[in-house]
């Protein structure tokens, strides 16, 4: 098969192109670079069956023959990183509404398969743990930009399934939960990433807010399992997935099990969320994906627990 990766050269994107050449398909990526990295896919450019182009997805014309060529898509590419999206609101609302609007208008001239890669955001401040696909999504105000990236993502999953209804476009979406592993950067906030260059450096660890906030984290590898299961099952298209390990962790205990592992003499720190963030900047207490659906459909279950997740990270960081 021939598959284009749009994000290819980002953290998860060059994970995934890994795992799809290892099975022998053809790889075609597109990236701006905005986030993504060549380091991330150099290893790659000797093999022939992989493909790159820089650029950006809003590129109509590159795109259309990119996606001909292709016969399914993984669309990736989006403006990533709480502190990236309250940064820059105007390009996060842009690049996700405007990058996801090209994909599925170009898949569909043809018919590709389409796997659109939301995200646990949609869920929002909802309690309802653990967060089932079809709960209600729990957003803030729009005066608080945060939300700015789950509404974007939203009308994502709303304009693929109305791709999927009404001009049976075979779509599959995605919502990864916060996803971790070698490559990710902690430019862009990324909670892990950060902690483990802050332990290693001996620089203070910075917690936001009291530290009592929890996240379920999953490394890349089971997330890449369930992104190309979900993309081979005929029963997938047209429904939305949870994708994620529902093993949950709170902020502080994550930051001691780092200082822990790296042996570092790093002070931890608390920082008000007004401070790390934006004024009014509102978190979710807690994160737990129900994979009971993927699970039931693919046979997936998430294998890497949060400990080789974080010595993974601490490996990759030892090499740079
Ligand atoms: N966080 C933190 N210190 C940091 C970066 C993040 O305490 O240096 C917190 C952040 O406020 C959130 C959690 O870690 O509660 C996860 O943040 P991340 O940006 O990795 O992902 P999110 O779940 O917010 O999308």
């Amino acid at each position: 098969m021939k598959i284009l990766i749009t994000g290819g050269a980002g953290f998860i994107g060059s994970h995934l192109a890994e795992a799809l050449l290892a099975c022998d398909e053809e790889v075609f990526i597109i990236d701006d670079l905005s986030t993504g990295s060549i380091d991330n896919i150099i290893h790659l450019k000797e093999n022939p069956l992989f493909h790159y182009t820089i650029d950006t997805i809003k590129n109509q014309s590159l795109m259309a023959e990119l996606v001909d060529r292709c016969d399914l898509l993984f669309h990736l590419a989006a403006a990533v990183g709480v502190k990236l999206i309250v940064e820059s609101p105007v390009n996060t609302i842009e690049t996700n509404i405007y990058g996801t609007e090209v994909v599925l208008q170009l898949a569909n001239k043809k018919k590709k398969k389409v796997v659109i890669t939301s995200t646990s955001e949609v869920y929002g401040k909802s309690d309802a743990i653990p967060f089932q696909e079809d709960a209600d999504m729990v957003l803030g105000p729009t005066t608080k930009g945060r939300w700015s990236y789950a509404c974007s993502k939203a009308i994502d999953e709303f304009l693929a399934l109305a791709y999927y209804k009404e001009k049976k476009l075979p779509v599959v979406i995605v919502r990864l939960f916060n996803t971790v592993g070698p490559r990710q950067t902690g430019r862009y906030g990324m909670v892990v990433p950060t902690f483990v260059q802050q332990a290693l450096l001996n620089h203070p660890i910075t917690i936001y807010g009291d530290g009592r906030q929890s996240r379920s984290f999953s490394h890349v590898s089971d997330v890449v399992r369930g992104l190309t299961g979900l993309s081979r099952h005929p029963d997938a298209v047209g429904q939305v997935f949870n994708i994620g390990n529902n093993k949950e962790i709170s902020i502080e205990a994550l930051a001691q099990l780092i200082k822990k592992k790296t042996g570092s003499s790093s002070e931890i720190v608390y920082i008000p969320y007004d401070q790390a963030y934006e004024e009014g900047f509102e978190d979710m207490q807690r994160r737990v994906p129900d994979i009971t659906k993927i699970g039931r459909l693919i046979g997936f279950e998430p294998e890497v627990g949060i400990n080789e997740i974080i010595d993974s990270v601490i490996d990759y960081y030892y090499k740079q």
